[in-house]
């Protein structure tokens, strides 16, 4: 399997390049050149596997020649090793509904799926090569827990974090700042998610800087993300078989990862119905996909922090296949975007769009009345994230068939939960502990040059 940029098709990568690349250096994203289609027979084949087998089978075709079936197979079952459930993820009632509860990993946030199965890929690379690397990552919340927990004390790399000062949730902070590992370090910066990410992508653009340092990212456009995570679509579409026909996945959304790896496991073969894209307030891709107005506003602070984004990164992915694979024609949108912040969908290619996905968003207190909803009347407690995959299927109309994507354990976010259902979340027993652990971070004012010192600092 080979890769090229979502920019440039005129240089093609194997799976090891662009793992520890990430984003290609014309800013594009990396995508493989051919897919893998699987018929219904095929499918068949893979109904009975287990969560792990189904991953090995599912992502072997994309890593190539770069890694053994048998490597990849003690790779991946080392990575879920860590989950509560021996099956990765857990499939539950709401309603006429199906949960997909994807937060039974070690930082109660899907990202754990590709997060740890990552960490353990970078070990297996740099074992083999000898070469040490620095990650460096803005989060608003969920990646960064994930990112540490997967790298944290891990020879041969370093993790720097960069999370919005003051603007993450309690548990975030505490789940990111406790770990006492010599190779973490957590950066709170003087800003917002938005300004953190800048930071990370000048630090990329810097070629001397991020060379010097063989800098790495694990953002959600690093390709092994979305690959990983698809695994899920195809797990749970077999499990609620033969009960749910044309099914559909409602994904809470905010960089257009999760939902574009649906999106993928539909262009693999998985007969999805439609994917439904969920947003808060940050509505750009609800507008992009209703009405073709993909512009990005200013970012607004949510109870839903890990979908405030403006600027979906992973909706390139989107565009390089509407055009298809004209990478020229990316680029030339891409950059139209850049410079006005601004792109119009042409008419035959929103029809497109609508053939496999559908779109609402909840305001806030669409968002608390949903998280209510629920708690009265089925007991159950949604994260504020998985609470907007929920609320949007009533604004759409849609009343079965339908799998929503649990994002996140609902104890991740105490502050919502209070706020909407007067109620205080209890963490998972094994995490009791982080609430009494010191938090170890450094304050920096919102400059690149900054964190560009602090880094250089730390690796001296
Ligand atoms: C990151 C995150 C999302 C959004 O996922 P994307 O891949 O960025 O669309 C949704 N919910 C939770 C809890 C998250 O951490």
């Amino acid at each position: 399997m080979k890769y090229i940029s979502t920019r440039s098709s005129s240089v093609k990568y194997n799976f090891e390049k662009i793992f520890l690349k990430g984003l290609a250096d014309d800013g594009g994203l990396f995508t493989p050149t051919t897919i893998p289609v699987y018929s219904e027979k095929d499918l068949n084949k893979f109904k009975d596997l287990s969560y792990s087998e189904l991953a090995i089978e599912l992502i072997f075709p994309f890593v190539g020649d770069t890694i053994s079936k048998n490597d990849l197979s003690n790779i991946i079952k080392n990575s879920y090793k860590k989950f509560d459930d021996k099956n990765v993820v857990k499939i539950s009632n709401l309603g006429n509904f199906k949960l997909l509860e994807l937060f039974h990993g070690p930082t109660l946030a899907f990202k754990d799926i590709a997060m740890q199965f990552i960490g353990n890929l970078y070990e297996h690379y740099l074992n083999q090569n000898k070469k040490k690397i620095n990650i460096v990552v803005a989060t608003s919340g969920d990646t960064g827990s994930a990112a540490i927990d997967a790298i944290k004390g891990r020879k041969n790399m370093n993790v720097f974090v960069l999370h919005p000062d003051n603007k993450i949730s309690s548990v975030q902070k505490k789940l990111m700042t406790t770990a006492s590992e010599k190779n973490v370090y957590n950066l709170a910066i003087q800003g917002n998610f938005d300004d953190c990410q800048n930071i990370v992508k000048s630090l990329f653009a810097d070629k001397k800087f991020s060379n010097s340092i063989n800098m790495s990212g694990v953002n959600s456009i690093n390709w092994a993300r979305i690959i990983a995570q698809s695994v899920y679509y195809f797990y749970s579409y077999f499990k609620v078989l033969p009960f749910f026909k044309n099914v559909n996945f409602s994904v809470p959304t905010g960089n257009f990862g999760d939902v574009f790896s649906g999106y993928f496991a539909k262009k693999m073969g998985l007969p999805i119905n439609k994917l439904i894209v969920a947003t808060n307030s940050n509505d750009i891709l609800h507008r992009a996909i209703t009405r073709g107005d993909y512009a990005s506003n200013p970012a607004i602070e949510t109870l839903s922090p890990s979908m405030d984004i403006q600027i979906a990164s992973n909706f390139e992915r989107l565009i390089y296949d509407l055009n298809q694979g004209n990478s020229l024609e990316t680029k030339k949108i891409m950059d139209k975007f850049k410079k006005e912040k601004k792109y119009i969908i042409p008419k035959d290619h929103l029809s497109k769009i609508n053939l496999n996905f559908l779109s609402e968003s909840l305001n806030e207190k669409e968002l608390i009345s949903s998280i209510r909803y629920t708690y009265e009347n089925f007991k159950i407690v949604l994260d504020p994230h998985t609470a907007i995959g929920y609320g949007v299927l009533n604004k759409l109309n849609i009343d079965s068939n339908t799998i929503i994507l649990a994002t996140a354990h609902p104890s991740k976010f105490p502050e919502a939960i209070e706020k909407s259902l007067n109620i205080k979340t209890k963490l998972p027993a094994k995490l009791n502990y982080i609430m009494d652990q010191k938090e170890k971070y450094d304050k920096l004012e919102n400059n690149t040059e900054a964190v560009k010192k602090f880094i250089l600092k730390k690796l001296s």
